[in-house]
């Protein structure tokens, strides 16, 4: 046999992960670059970006100092070695953050299936019926459980969402008093000490006061527009709201009521009680600790206040069938709209996470979430009894949660239970805090005992709880009214059904498994299986943020060691994985700003330039830090038109705090001038935030932090392969340069090594969503310094060649230097919607009837598609996507020369579903195969019908649905 000439070392290059990863094959890459006139890719590279911002070492290879991509294999085994340095202790620690079971129905067909995280943010909803009418269940299980009118879908985690709940106070109530000044936000001192961090950091940039005490003897000396309590306190005893809710009223101050859910099964609801706001974490029901995250925090208001609740609120409408359908309502896209004056800069939240605890409580019903509740409590009602007797003082109302007086025992006993794999709240020198879950078994209580009271105490659990007379919960506190009555919740417990309704709604959604997601600005690439791994193993998931740091070495390392490299990659100083989505990172940024001048004197410049085309989230940033947006223009290429912003920094100079630019930017090109745009700035005085979350079109090509940015976000869910899950998870984490490192947030319950201890917190968890690290990190460990550069290569690669091919049906509106788009490309509806009457929407619609999911729609410019394949796109997927395009552009001819009338045409009808099939009778001017199979090149296998997508909804009418606001799930008579 003859020996086979390929080394080992050319042998296992066929395992690397680079050529799963990116989609085009080399030669796919080759015909393409061709298609281009171009050679290779470091031609089309020098062709497109800029020399001045390139990093070009003397040899003109790749200055990015990474590591070699790792296999698939080596990865996983090196992360794992990782993974085994942390110690999963029982966590008693509460705050907040419980164990939970994961219903495995749900672990597997939703956090583990990409059929759910794949998805997007149900911008087009025909597409995306089944995670809205999961994320509606999620309302309905909010609004059930915590009494209010109106809830939401989601926020980043409590503590934001408590930081909301003040600036809605304040927006809608304490600034505007004109008698006295409302400045004054009371926090009750049980809240939990993440919530009043993240608060006081929200609270000083905005000129709000915020005073911490005790809510039933503190509250009359003040003046305040606003009150934030916790129930069950962090402490355990249960607050008695209603008295304070009168107090409040009395001086016409708003109360907001951060709350448990699994507790609301037996306590009165906070609207029963009359809040204004109930908001916490859903985390507890079914999605794991995750050493902080992600997990779905829930706002639910009174109806009075429905207009002005941050975040995504999804309603009911009707499609253009009259059918029920489900859509985001009103807030859609509202910081596009509404820039600085938006309620609030969140765009990605947590829907993954939503779907899951709303699938938790659709699974158990009403009936079993009363059992865990009962449980829980039962059980903490035995440890406290147990306690009382042998003569440990703690609180006698309570939930789930006691707080021991311990005296002098505190350290041994923590010790004790450190020893016996349990971690205990340390509270005070002589407190300990002891919370319980889901999870906690009889044993475990008989563990509690032995620890606390030390060995030998002999108490039996059945004989205390056959002797228990009175629980922690007062009757005038017991929860009276039924909750979670909708059939939704009562029809799916058995997990035969369970399976089939998750499959169901599944199956109603576009993910990434149908096909490609265009989305400009989104950056929707491969989410590799092997990324996704770890998230789920116990190491990970089953850890709590403030578990002590010598159990969580392998996060911490892998923490400092994904930094180090996004370090590399960004050329910042540090970085900090604390803001937990992008739009968060923006406001972490900007806080950095200003603290910096603030500690340099510079405490009056608060003018933040915008240019007119950044996305929405940048303005409503600056507003949450108090800084004054002023408006650059952009010229007709679509670059910042220079003169405009040297004249702006001039006029404003005295009081210039900084630029927040997108590099390359919103309009998707490379501009030439970014490092003068950069000097003009810093000229004046100001810092330089670069919106990093086209870093796609960078890593290995550039970096920001040398060519002139001061700090920026990343997005790691776009650029780094964090799937968006529907709408969230997200990481931001922000690099810095080196100047302003002393001002990145720090945490005061979990302090981060490092950091300046007299920063706050942004997020509730230290390292913001801590779990979905693993995806980023493996993705940078796979892929190594090479296919990192080739990746962004290949980004640009597909996006200039969907621009050429699309160039003679379409206008591309923008083009850098040598007639390239960046990474992704912007075509004009406009021309055609005057001519024809056909709109960016229907473009958009009538790509889900070929199959697709439409490109981002009317950003940054209105009446445009922005296109962006990524790196993981093959030409293959691009070239059905074309012939879909050109197709479509056909169709517009024959509306615009009258062959199809303009009211009457596949386009304006899209998209089509199977109910156009069935109907009995069809009067359109075009046929049912025209309608639903369109063409056949722009389906997959080889043109199968059977493998197309339906979309389940027929055109869903958003007028409708906003004038006739529902968020609830519709009662049953309204299922038509
Ligand atoms: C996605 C995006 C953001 C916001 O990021 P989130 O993670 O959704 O908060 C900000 N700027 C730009 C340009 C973006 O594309």
């Amino acid at each position: 046999m003859a020996v086979d000439k390929q080394a080992l070392s050319a042998l296992e290059q066929g395992n690397a992960f680079t050529g799963r990863h990116i989609g085009p094959d080399h030669a796919q890459q080759q015909a393409m670059l061709s298609e281009l006139k171009l050679e290779s890719l470091s031609e089309l590279i020098e062709q497109t970006v800029p020399k001045s911002i390139r990093s070009l070492a003397v040899s003109g290879e790749s200055t990015l100092n990474i590591e070699a991509g790792k296999t698939e294999v080596q990865a996983l085994e090196y992360l794992r070695a990782l993974a085994d340095q942390n110690q999963v202790n029982k966590s008693y620690l509460g705050m907040g953050y419980y164990n939970t079971h994961v219903p495995n129905v749900i672990l597997r067909n939703v956090l583990e299936n990409p059929g759910w995280y794949t998805a997007y943010t149900p911008y087009q909803p025909e597409i995306s019926q089944g995670r809205l009418e999961a994320l509606l269940n999620f309302q309905q299980m909010v609004m059930d459980l915590t009494g209010m009118e109106v809830a939401n879908a989601s926020l980043l985690d409590e503590a934001t969402a408590a930081a909301e709940a003040m600036a809605l106070f304040y927006r809608t109530g304490g600034r505007r008093s004109n008698h006295s000044k409302h400045q004054v936000f009371f926090v009750a001192d049980d809240v939990h000490p993440q919530t009043i961090d993240v608060i006081k950091t929200r609270a000083e940039h905005m000129g709000i006061q915020v005073e911490v005490g005790n809510p039933n003897t503190d509250l009359e000396k003040h003046d305040i527009f606003g009150v934030q309590l916790q129930y069950p306190g962090t402490y355990g005893q249960i607050t008695d709201i209603a008295s304070i809710v009168s107090k409040a009223k009395e001086q016409k101050a708003m109360v907001s009521v951060a709350t448990d859910l699994m507790a609301l099964m037996l306590l009165k609801s906070p609207g029963e009680l009359g809040a204004d706001i109930a908001l916490g974490s859903s985390q507890r029901f079914g999605v794991p600790m995750g050493f902080g995250g992600p997990h779905a925090a829930f706002f639910a208001a009174s109806e009075k206040l429905k207009r002005s609740i941050p975040g995504r609120i999804i309603g009911v409408s009707i499609d253009s069938r009259g059918n029920q359908a489900y859509r985001m309502a009103m807030q859609t896209r509202e910081q596009h709209i509404r820039r600085e004056k938006a309620t609030s800069n969140i765009c990605t939240a947590q829907a993954l996470l939503a779907n899951m605890a709303a699938f938790y409580a659709v699974y158990h019903g009403p009936q079993g979430l009363k059992t865990i509740a009962e449980r829980i409590h039962r059980l903490t009602t035995i440890l406290q009894k147990g306690l009382t007797t042998l003569g440990v003082q703690c609180n006698n109302t309570y939930f789930d949660t006691l707080t021991l007086k311990v005296g002098s025992q505190q350290e041994a006993i923590y010790n004790r239970a450190i020893e016996a794999g349990c971690n205990l709240r340390r509270i005070s020198f002589d407190q300990l805090g002891i919370s319980i879950d889901e999870t906690t078994t009889a044993e475990d209580i008989t563990q509690l005992f032995n620890v606390i009271l030390g060995q030998g105490q002999d108490l039996d659990i059945q004989t205390i709880d056959s002797q228990i007379t009175v629980s922690g919960i007062k009757e005038n506190h017991r929860r009276t009214d039924a909750v979670l009555t909708h059939p939704t919740f009562n029809s799916y417990h058995s997990e035969t059904d369970m399976l089939r309704y998750l499959k169901r709604l599944e199956n109603k959604d576009y993910s990434l498994t149908h096909g490609m997601i265009p989305l400009g600005s989104c950056t929707m690439k491969l989410n590799a299986t092997a990324e996704m791994l770890p998230v789920s193993w116990p190491e990970f998931a089953n850890i709590h943020p403030f578990a002590p740091r010598d159990q969580v070495k392998g996060y911490m390392t892998m923490i400092n060691e994904l930094e180090a490299a996004l370090e590399e990659i960004t050329g910042y100083d540090k970085i900090s994985m604390q803001p937990n989505s992008g739009a968060q990172g923006e406001y972490a940024g900007l806080l950095a700003i200003r603290n910096y001048q603030e500690a340099n004197d510079q405490a009056h410049r608060n003018i933040c330039l915008i240019p007119s085309s950044a996305h929405g989230t940048n303005p409503a940033s600056a507003a949450m830090v108090g800084m004054k947006v002023v408006v650059v223009d952009c010229d007709e290429n679509g670059n910042v038109d220079v003169e405009d912003l040297l004249a702006k920094a001039e006029k404003h100079s005295e009081n210039l705090s900084c630029l927040m630019v997108t590099y390359p930017s919103t309009h998707g090109v490379y501009e030439e001038e970014i490092g003068n745009i950069c000097d003009i700035v810093h000229q004046h005085g100001g810092q330089v935030y670069m919106d990093g979350a086209n870093m796609n079109a960078l890593v290995g090509i550039a970096k920001p932090g040398k060519f002139g940015s001061d700090v920026s976000h990343l997005n790691l869910h776009k650029t780094f392969a964090i799937p968006h899950g529907g709408g969230g998870p997200g990481m931001g984490p922000i690099g810095v340069r080196s100047h302003l490192a002393p001002y990145l947030p720090n945490h005061s319950v979990s302090p981060i090594e490092g950091n300046h201890e007299g920063m706050g917190a942004v997020s509730a968890a230290p390292f913001g969503s801590s779990s979905i690290l693993p995806i980023s990190y493996l993705y940078i460990a796979m892929l190594g310094q090479q296919g990192l550069q080739e990746s962004s290569e290949v980004a640009i690669l597909n996006a200039n060649y969907m621009a050429e091919k699309l160039s003679s049906h379409y206008d591309v509106l923008y083009r850098g230097r040598n007639d390239k788009v960046a990474h992704e490309c912007i075509i004009d509806i406009r021309p055609i919607k005057e001519a024809s009457g056909v709109t960016e929407e229907d473009i958009a619609k009538r790509l889900m009837d070929y199959g697709f999911h439409a490109p981002t729609m009317s950003f940054p410019v209105a009446g445009t598609l922005m296109i962006e394949p990524t790196e993981s796109e093959s030409k293959d997927e691009i070239d059905r996507f074309v012939s879909a395009m050109v197709a479509i552009r056909e169709e517009v001819r024959k509306v615009q020369e009258g062959e199809w009338p303009a009211e009457d045409n596949p386009l304006c009808n899209a998209p089509h579903t199977m109910s156009d099939l069935i109907d009995s009778d069809w009067s359109h001017p075009y046929s049912r195969e025209e309608a639903v199979f369109p063409l056949k090149a722009a389906f997959p296998l080889k043109g199968s019908i059977a493998s197309k997508y339906w979309p389940t909804a027929n055109r869903i009418d958003n007028v409708y649905g906003d004038r006739n606001f529902i968020c609830s799930c519709p009662s049953i008579e309204d299922y038509r």
